[in-house]
Parts: structure tokens; sequence; C-alpha cells
């Protein structure tokens, strides 16, 4: 199969051990953010790091040029602000990525148990392929609110151990169960195990949960959570050469590690443009249709923005006109041709492992992208000197779709969907090429200062 879209660019300057590198970097991101506010906080120390400050809603913003990051619960935006005054016609550069992953959350009243096992009842988050979390090693994490007298306390909680296990129904009791056990059933298939004796009494989830909130508390204490099960296995390298990535969460926290990784290239070369206000949103919620007090589909980054212009000095009419020249490039995982599937994928647009970003087009804007948006994000791939790939879903498969339409809603700005190929998406464990972050990395890069 051939398509002139597909040929590697000659010009592609990055070396394989860059690329290695950043993906073990990748890697180490993904392992330290099993939930979307895992991820909001790993992001936060990373940009901490490179000189940003967290700033918070309920407070004034600074009036100084800075690097700066806010925060609500799993979703984050991070922004820099040129030293000098911002151009008459300064606008902003937009990366957009979802922090989300299809998994299990524990429900409000999880303790259950039947035959001698005692288990913690779950519900699947977005359209995780359920059959991929059976038999695996799962950890909990996420975040619980409790109370201390009239306080109340949010705490991240990270259990990295083996504490539950899906396990599958013996192939000698089912003898379909390759077409039965494909895809098991939601209520009754999914119940992780985690220990055996008789039926729970109610509460003993809420115990064990306050043991490992490392303090006493009652149970009574603990208010709420949302707390979900996640893949102990750590992110690695994989195959022959080492030169694929298998790991949980590449959609998306494969973009989110990239546009991290962007935003501070873009912040530590010293020219920040006065015309420019790059900026990194990463939303929670994606996989269950972003409509959340944080999700895309929320005001989170139009009132940022419009905070941002006014910290700037800009009145409410300056902001909009900053907004009409901004441009925002949406990056979620891509498809990849897999190889054992080939007639599931369009033929004249095989996406390629390894060769670089892809650009998603839909004509329907299951995708944001049209051509305006594809022409500035074809120039980015062009200034980092990246090949561009181009994606359109089969005519006859229902399309995905991701939060460029619904930013572009929004916020009424020039959208482009982007991000990087990838096999079994929402798998408990996806497979990438190790090649491809840095190059999605240096495409958002080149996009967030154009030059
Ligand atoms: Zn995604």
């Amino acid at each position: 199969m051939t398509d002139s879209y597909a040929e590697p660019n000659d010009d592609v300057a990055l070396s394989d051990d860059l690329a290695l590198a950043f993906a073990d970097d990748m890697c180490a991101f993904i392992d330290d953010s099993p939930s979307p506010f895992h991820a909001s906080a790993r992001a936060v120390d990373r940009l901490a790091a490179d000189g940003f400050v967290q700033v918070h809603e309920t407070q004034p913003w600074p009036s100084q040029p800075g690097r700066y990051v806010a925060v609500r619960g799993g979703s984050f935006i991070a922004w820099v602000v040129p030293e000098d005054a911002l151009a008459d016609d300064a606008s902003f550069r937009i990366a957009g990525a979802h922090t989300d992953s299809p998994n299990l959350r524990v429900k409000e009243n999880p303790d259950v148990g039947a035959v001698g096992w005692q288990q913690v009842s779950v519900d699947p988050y977005g359209g995780a392929l359920a059959a991929s979390w059976m038999d695996r090693d799962l950890g909990l994490s996420g975040r619980v609110v409790t109370r201390s007298g009239n306080r109340r306390d949010e705490h991240l909680l990270l259990v990295d151990e083996p504490i539950f296990r899906v396990p599958q129904l013996a192939i000698h009791l089912d003898r379909d169960v390759y077409t039965n056990g494909v895809k098991p059933d939601p209520q009754r298939h999914l119940t992780p195990v985690w220990a055996t004796g008789p039926s729970p009494r109610r509460g003993e989830f809420a115990a064990w949960l306050g043991d490992q909130l490392g303090e006493t508390l009652g149970v009574e204490e603990i208010l709420g959570w949302d707390l979900m099960l996640h893949d102990v296995t750590p992110a690695r390298r994989v195959g022959r050469d080492g030169s694929l990535v298998a790991a949980p969460r590449l959609d998306n926290q494969c973009s989110v590690h990239a546009g991290l990784r962007a935003l501070a290239d873009v912040a530590a070369a010293a020219e920040v443009q006065q015309r420019i206000v790059p900026v990194l949103a990463a939303f929670d919620h994606e996989e269950v249709g972003s409509s959340s007090d944080r999700g895309a589909a929320s005001p989170f980054l139009a009132t940022t923005l419009e905070r941002i212009a006014l910290s700037a000095g800009r009145d409410r009419d300056g902001y909009l006109r900053m907004l009409a020249g901004s441009v925002c490039a949406s990056s979620d995982m891509a498809h990849a041709i897999h190889p054992n599937y080939p007639e599931k994928h369009e033929p004249t647009h095989p996406i390629f492992a390894g060769e670089g970003p892809v650009l998603k087009v839909n004509h329907n804007l299951r995708y944001a992208t049209d051509a305006a948006g594809a022409a500035v994000f074809a120039a980015a791939c062009e200034q980092a000197g990246v090949n561009l790939q181009r994606y359109v879903h089969r005519a006859d498969l229902p399309c995905g779709s991701t939060i460029g339409p619904i930013t572009a809603t929004q916020l009424g700005i020039t959208t482009v969907d982007v991000g990087a190929p990838q096999l079994a998406m929402h798998s408990i464990r996806e497979l990438m090429s190790a090649l491809d972050p840095i190059q999605l990395s240096a495409a958002l890069a080149a996009f967030l200062a154009p030059a």
C-alpha cells in the first residue's frame, strides 16, 4: 500500500537516541499519572521545575509577565505571558489535550461479595476495551475528600500495588468464550476480587481507604471519592529494538506530555514573541463527552484566556480581538493502520507508526480541522522538520470525536485536530512507536511559537 502522505521526510533531524529518551520520559509521566488528578498534579510539578507559578481561580492573577498554570481538578491550563507588552495584534496559540482515559471507577457502596469472594463494585468509565482489564494486576488512584471537624480536606490517593483482579471465566466453563467473552457484561463480569471470605459488611472498603490515607479516619469522616483502577505494570519500551512503547493511557497522556515538553521548550527559548501567548490546555472528562465543570465544554478555557488578557492590561474588546486571531491545535491520539485489520482503515490514508504527527480530518466535523487550520499545522510540522500524515476515517464506519470540535464551538476560533499514531486505543495497554512522541512535541512547539 502506498500513499504520498506516508513517505518519510528526509529532513527529519531528530535522532533516535533523543526520541527514545523522550519516550522514556513520557513513560515516567504516564506511570506517575494513573488518574486525571495525578496528571494535573504531576504537570504542575514539571511546570514548576521550569519556572511556572500556579495561580488560583479564586484569587487575583498577577499582572506581571511570566509563566503560569491554573488547575481545576483533573484539568489544567498553562501559559506564558511575554516579557514586554503584548503587541496590538497579539493572539493565542492553544495546544489542547485530555488527561482522562477509560477505566473502572469505584461505586459509592462498593462492598460486595459472593460465594466466598470479597469484591469491590465498579462502573466502567468511557469506552474501555473491557476484556483488556481482565487478568491484570490493578491498583487504585484518584481523589478523596474527608472531614476533620469543620474542615474539609482533599487527598490525592495512589495505591500503586496489585490490589484488585478481574478474573476471566475459564475456557472450560464457556466454550463460546471467544464470542461471548470478548464483550464482558459491565454490571456482572468486571467486578474485581480483592480477598476471599464471607461477604463484606458495608463500609469495609471505606475503612481500608482510611488506612491507605495514612490517618486514623473513621468511615464517617470520608465524604466522597473519585477513585479508579489502573494497571500497575509500568509503561515501557518493547520490541526487537526497543522502538515501541507499551503503556496504559497513551490516549491521551502522550499528548499531555508532548504538550508539556513543547510549552517548556517554547518558554525556555528566550524570544517568546510579543504577538503570541502560547497556551497548553488539558481537560478531564473527554472520554465521557466533556460536559462538566472542568471538561472542554466548560468555560474553563474561555475564562482563563479572558483573565490572561485582562491581566495583561487589555479590556474585553482587546480580549475578543486576541481571540479572533487565535488558533487551537487539539491533540488526541490517532489510529495507526493495524497490520491484522488493514481493511478497517481508509485505503488511501494509511497512518504509519513512527512517521510523524497526524492531521485528522472528518467532513462531518467529528474533527474540527478545516483548510485554514490544516495549513497552520502543516506549517508547524515543516518548521519542526517532521513529517505530517493525514488521516480520514472510513466513510462506512462511525468516526470517534475529541475535544477539537468542542473547543472550536466554545471559542469560535480556527481549530485543527492532530495527534500521534497508536494501536489498541482504549485498551488497558496501548501500543505506539517510540519515535512519535518527540515528533508530536516538536510539531506542537513549532505551532506554539511560529517562526
Ligand atoms: Zn483520546
